[in-house]
């Protein structure tokens, strides 16, 4: 967890009354998103949480720079946002990497691209490759390790490329329960070695407690932030293991809470589809 003095800083990323507007075809417009606002710290892990639907792949994306806003403004350390860069580094639910490579020349990949020396991109990766306790399986392929595996090359070679911000959409959602927690606890300690900071997109309430700092609710389709928490709760330290934060006092309250939230967000939905009708 950040240390108290991050609270003073200025954000690292700056949301600021940003909206989306898609044209249809035949002309007509959806809102998936307006207003949304909030900060992310140096150093935090903050997620976005709501329900499906309510513009938060939009809003991540929009911070990586693949949309454009259609209103409002982004900023990560103070330099507007206006398309991708390298600075923010995206990681997907389904793996991305390249299935031909090994793990090594995967995570050297971008290394590459950006002009890296072989010794120094050679160096980095065997840093990266042992922070996500693959390093027995470096020489393998991607299509030789489980699909937790691949997800964890993909986050090495996100690293590797030494973004600003680490984006990630739902990248525990296709991985089965028990790999899940594993995943999880393992971002935790890459986190705290890295010292990356992170916007991670889920709708799973307990990753969103175990896993932030700062968790962002957002409302029901078109989104915009109904609540802005930070994981008080925790005390200024993060968890290593999920007992370790169900046995915590004010995990429950909090996980009421949210779960009331998302309760009431998806029978507004329900209603206002029951009037449209
Ligand atoms: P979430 O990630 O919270 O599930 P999304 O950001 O994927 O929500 O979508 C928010 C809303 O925006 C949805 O109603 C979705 O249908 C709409 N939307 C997303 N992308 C597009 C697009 N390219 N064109 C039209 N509507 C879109």
């Amino acid at each position: 967890m950040p240390p108290k003095s991050f609270q003073a800083a200025s954000p690292k990323l700056a949301v600021c009354g940003v909206g989306k507007r898609y044209r249809l075809n035949g002309g007509k417009t959806i809102d998936a998103v307006h207003d949304v606002s909030f900060d992310v710290m140096e150093g935090e892990i903050c997620a976005l949480l709501g329900p499906s639907g309510c513009g938060k792949s939009t809003v991540l994306r929009m911070v990586a720079g693949l949309e454009d806003p259609s209103s409002g403004a982004m900023f990560l350390d103070n330099a507007q946002i206006d398309g991708p860069h390298k600075s923010r580094g995206m990681v997907f639910q389904r793996y991305t990497s390249f299935d031909w490579m090994t793990v090594q020349k995967n995570v050297e990949y971008g290394m590459k691209i950006n002009g890296v020396s072989k010794a120094d991109r050679g160096a980095q990766a065997d840093h990266f490759i042992q922070m996500i306790q693959l390093s027995k399986f470096k020489n393998a392929y991607p299509c030789q390790l489980s699909g937790g595996m691949q997800q964890r090359v993909a986050i090495a070679r996100t690293l590797a490329n030494g973004p600003s911000i680490l984006l990630m959409d739902e990248p525990f959602g296709a991985l089965d329960a028990e790999t899940k927690w594993q995943m999880q606890e393992l971002m935790i300690s890459i986190v705290e070695t890295s010292k990356v900071t992170v916007l991670i997109v889920t709708h799973d309430i307990e990753e969103a407690i175990f896993l932030a700092d700062r968790i962002i609710f957002m409302s029901r389709h078109p989104g915009t932030v109904r609540e802005n928490m930070v994981t008080e709760f925790k005390d200024g330290r993060r968890f290593s293991s999920h007992e370790e934060m169900i046995e915590a006092k004010g995990f429950h309250e909090i996980e009421k809470k949210i779960m009331h939230m998302m309760r009431d967000e998806m029978r507004n939905d329900r209603e206002e589809a029951l009037q449209e009708c």
